[in-house]
């Protein structure tokens, strides 16, 4: 199959939070409460959430306090584990769609409202990893984020 006709299945809601489970685990991490409740808080924002926003979700569900630091170090894992992404011009993070398949994603972040819309398109983004390698760099993680006015605000 070509790059460019790259397709897989989003999973959703507990199929979603399956498939995040099985990268994580495959990781070697253990998929715990809390992580699940961390995992389940950042599915639920339709916007990037940053480790507060994730905190503070999760203190008002588990009617506990939950600290930001926490969440931030279980975000690292997710995120290296390819069960969330961060996107850094919202400085912020969001579930990743496919968890179980790893590639470069590219994210249209509204100005307006900040809803983040997720596109795969594996030419664009193997094109930036063949263009820096031919600079002589060596890419660890493209980072391609767009940033304007979704079709809502626009
Ligand atoms: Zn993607
Ligand atoms: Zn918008």
């Amino acid at each position: 199959m070509a790059a460019h006709a790259h397709h897989h299945d989003e999973p959703h809601g507990a199929d979603l939070l399956s498939a995040a489970r099985t990268s994580l685990e495959k990781s070697g991490e253990q998929w715990t409460a809390m992580r699940e409740s961390v995992f389940r808080a950042l599915a639920g924002f339709d916007k990037p959430a940053s480790a507060y926003d994730i905190a503070d979700a999760v203190s008002k569900a588990e009617d506990r306090r939950v600290a930001a630091n926490s969440v931030y170090r279980i975000l690292d894992l997710f995120v290296a584990a390819n069960v969330a992404s961060r996107v850094e011009s919202a400085n912020a993070y969001i579930a990743n769609a496919h968890p179980d398949c790893l590639h470069d994603c590219i994210f249209l972040v509204c100005d307006t409202c900040g809803q983040t819309v997720h596109l795969d398109n594996d030419s664009i983004t193997s094109g930036v990893r063949h263009a820096a390698e031919a600079a002589g760099f060596t890419p660890e993680r493209p980072v391609i984020e767009v940033r304007g006015k979704c079709a809502d605000c626009d």
